[in-house]
């Protein structure tokens, strides 16, 4: 168009094969498009097209880095190179498309996230850093401009941008300026020497602005930024957002100036915030099916303590299983085994609660009972008992039709009727109770006493044993189903 000042934007590369649709974002030295391949199947892709003329003798070494590392760091959780070319005019990286923008978008649009959301990301971040240091590899320009989301609904972060990455040796350090000075970790700017501990620092900012939404630094001038990146101050955290503990002790961790003070990679991984070994992944499903196999085996062999530990070590990798699920129908599935396995898990538990397992109270009161007919003991036996206490009672029938009823109890638990035991129980105990402050003190009163509380306490066990009874045959009760709703509603993803 006539008079259009110099500054308007270039045309668009052209890329034979590949039909340009809309940009996606530029950078330092690079222009970004979203792309179709035309030939083939109709594959969507990202080129980062750079403009050779733009390259002097460091871009284009870093170009060269992104395109070296990139071609070697295949993970989940890194931005994956498909191909690169080149022509006269550019030179072109290939990459997988991430349709969800990059992170300083997601942030800008939604202000702070939930601390469960910043966690999740987290973890891919610690996953991608976890490969990055495995392999050697700085990144040295982690922002969230070069992170990216996989999709703008239930997203998943992916590293980008290798542009200043570096190869690393042990203990090597650097000196030329890498970053962007927001997420720059101060020894870069105050002592002009650093190492990979850069990327922790910014790991920090990252999470910090994540956690706040804003980064610690976040300044209205240069100058301003400069004084907050050479102020000896420790950094401190917005005054009342409510986190947890554990995000509270990483950020601050990750924010320390000196980086000999800061946390190392090592316990970065290790950090309970970061809680790398459930971060949703491929292996998740793998670790939690081999974990409830094992702990059905425990269960079918009656072993329940075992059967219970590994049910739930196999749950906690369920979560992160069906967080990673994409297919609607198959997070649905999961779901359901979740709630399953979940129910059976509490079954359990209630079994294995100290209560909860009245089997030798009950033998012993059987024993009791059914050895009174043919012991010859001195001791009073628990029948020779209960007839001395109705000989008591001969002149009272109020309390003599309660002993009859505890007396048909004793002959119930004998044939195992425990329920049609316990209703004689209660009756029995509800009269008793009632009829016992009416009573004179003295040995008969003494005695009653004494019985009632004995039979109290079989009553109790009689009732436990019952429902565990009833636990084991699966008829879960409303505090279980409560249970599983509480851990159910761990396993929506948002
Ligand atoms: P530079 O080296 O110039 O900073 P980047 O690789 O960081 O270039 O890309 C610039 C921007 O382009 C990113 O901040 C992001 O918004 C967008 N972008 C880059 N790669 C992709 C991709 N694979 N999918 C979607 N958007 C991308
Ligand atoms: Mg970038």
């Amino acid at each position: 168009m006539a008079g259009r000042p110099s500054s308007a934007p270039s045309a668009i590369p052209q890329l034979k094969d590949f039909v340009f649709t809309e940009k996606l974002g530029s950078g330092t030295y690079a222009t970004v498009y979203k792309a179709y391949r035309k030939t083939g199947v109709r594959e969507v892709v990202a080129v980062k097209c750079v403009l050779k003329g733009s390259l002097n003798k460091t871009s284009t070494e870093n170009l060269l880095t992104e395109i070296e590392l990139l071609k070697k760091l295949k993970h989940e959780s890194i931005v994956e190179l498909k191909d690169f070319r080149w022509d006269d005019g550019y030179i072109y990286l290939i990459m997988e498309y991430c349709s969800g923008g990059d992170l300083s978008h997601f942030i800008r649009k939604k202000r702070a996230l939930p601390e469960q959301i910043v966690r999740r990301f987290l973890q891919q971040i610690a996953q991608a850093m976890k490969f990055l240091w495995d392999n050697n590899v700085a990144h040295m320009d982690l922002k969230p401009q070069n992170i990216l989301l996989t999709s703008t609904t239930n997203p998943r972060l992916k590293l980008a941008d290798f542009g200043f990455a570096k190869n690393l040796y042990d203990g090597d350090t650097l000196y030329t300026m890498r970053g962007s000075p927001l997420y720059m970790a101060p020894e870069i700017i105050c002592h002009g020497t650093y190492d990979a501990r850069v990327d922790l620092w910014s790991i920090g900012v990252i999470l910090y602005e994540c956690l706040f939404g804003r980064a610690p630094f976040a300044s209205k001038s240069f100058k301003e930024l400069g004084a907050k990146i050479w102020d000896q101050k420790s950094v401190e955290l917005p005054y009342g957002v409510d986190i947890s503990d554990k995000a509270r002790d990483l950020v601050l961790r990750l924010l320390k100036r000196n980086p000999d003070d800061r946390i190392s990679f090592e316990e970065f991984f290790a950090h309970p915030f970061v809680d790398m070994c459930h971060t949703p992944n491929s292996k998740s499903l793998e670790k939690a099916t081999a974990l409830v196999t094992k702990a059905c085996e425990h269960d079918k062999a009656g072993e329940y303590e075992a059967a219970v530990r590994l049910y739930f070590e196999g749950l906690e990798y369920f979560i992160p299983a069906i967080h990673y699920e994409e297919d609607s129908n198959r997070k649905n599935i999961l779901r359901r085994k979740v709630k399953e396995y979940m129910k059976r898990a509490e079954v359990l538990k209630q079994l294995l609660k100290p209560g909860h397992l009245p089997e030798h109270r009950l033998q012993d009161i059987k024993h009791e009972l059914t050895n009174s007919t043919n012991q010859q003991s001195q001791q009073s036996t628990v029948s020779d008992k209960l007839s001395t206490l109705m000989e008591l009672c001969n002149d009272h029938s109020e309390f003599l039709a309660a002993l009859r009823l505890i007396k048909a109890a004793y002959h119930e638990i004998e044939k195992e009727e425990f329920e049609q035991a316990l209703k004689h129980y209660e009756m029995s105990l509800g009269a008793l109770i009632k009829l016992l402050p009416g009573e004179a003190a003295g040995p008969r009163k003494d005695m009653l006493n004494i019985e009632i509380q004995k039979w109290m306490s079989e009553a109790e066990s009689i009732k436990s044993y019952l429902s565990v009874q009833r636990l084991k045959t699966n008829d879960s009760s409303q505090e279980e189903e409560e249970t599983h709703q509480s851990y159910m509603n761990q396993c929506i993803v948002q």
